[in-house]
């Protein structure tokens, strides 16, 4: 596997007290896994203050912010819908970002879907580690959780509680001799993300392949892009796992950009069980429908000892 990472990543970036971009225009391409489409991606850097903010060039510029206000359909991928504009499977780009703790960039794109890469975040990780960092002088606004949210659905149940930094914890089951329950718990660091978490591919079982395809889902789907899990108990994918535990770990890597959705970095501890892009989204809006859930803090308000020297 190549490394991850070519410059060391700021330690201190996710729990900066200032917002970050990046420092240089970075871009990709690739097909996309559920609409088949080729795609051209450019992270630009943007002012403090802009957030994450898809730009359709393929449609005069038409600008969707990453934002819960804009989510359209959640099988299967994360799907944004804002004024009739369509962007599909955003959650491995936006997750790549959150860890990483980028708050400000544009991210222009030519079609209506993020491309799969590798059904991981590790190339978008390569990207933005290739594009830099760039302090800025506004301060980040944390969401610091105030109180226990839980969304609970027929045995999966996601969840965020009060904590000192911002973890996330995610079991997982499926019925499948390679698979069966998993469990990961970490906290979210840039190191942590990037070696246990970026590389973790998307994944799906050989018994669900073709529903998905009538549904007209995976069209850009392949074992260059995905796990897939045979009805034999095998594996499909030469090369074997990147992780005994690769389907749990890319759950907590769909979870991370999921939250993203929140529109600002968490301070909380979210434990997901069996949980998907539909509760982990029902999760952000059960947080920011009651504003005695959380409250919206800079790190030297609750870290006095915070200097603003951290970059
Ligand atoms: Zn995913």
């Amino acid at each position: 596997m190549a490394a991850v990472q070519q410059v060391p990543w700021p330690t201190e970036n996710c729990q900066s007290l200032f917002e970050h971009t990046i420092r240089n225009p970075v871009s990709t391409s690739g097909i996309g896994l559920h609409y088949g489409v080729d795609a051209s991606v450019r992270l630009m850097p943007a002012k403090a203050g802009t957030g994450l903010v898809f730009v359709r060039t393929d449609l005069d510029d038409f600008e969707i912010p990453a934002s819960w206000r804009h989510v359209a359909k959640l099988e299967f991928a994360t799907r944004l819908l804002y004024q009739g504009v369509f962007l599909s499977t955003t959650e491995h780009l936006l997750s790549a970002l959150y860890a990483l703790g980028i708050d400000n960039v544009r991210i222009e794109i030519d079609n209506l879907e993020v491309p799969i890469k590798d059904g991981s975040s590790r190339a978008f990780a390569d990207m933005l580690s290739q594009a830099g960092f760039k302090r800025q002088r506004r301060k980040r606004r944390y969401m610091r959780i105030r109180k226990r949210v839980e969304v609970a659905d027929s045995g999966k149940c996601v969840s965020i509680e009060p904590a000192e930094g911002f973890s996330v914890q995610c079991e997982t089951f499926f019925p499948h001799p390679m698979v069966g329950d998993q469990r990961l718990a970490m906290a979210v660091t840039p190191e942590a993300y990037l070696s246990g978490v970026a590389p973790a591919r998307t994944f799906g079982f050989e018994s669900e392949l073709a529903a998905m395809r009538d549904a007209g889902l995976i069209r850009g789907g392949s074992l260059e892009n995905a796990v897939c899990f045979a009805d034999s108990g095998a594996l499909l994918n030469d090369g074997g796992l990147r992780f005994a535990d690769e389907p749990c770990r890319h759950k907590c890597l769909d979870l991370i950009g999921d939250l993203s959705l929140v529109g600002h970095p968490l301070i909380g501890r979210v434990v997901a069980t069996c949980g998907g892009h539909a509760m982990h989204v029902a999760l952000v809006r059960r947080i920011v429908q009651d504003p005695d859930n959380y409250e919206i803090v800079t790190l030297d308000q609750i870290e006095p000892s915070v200097n603003g020297l951290d970059a």
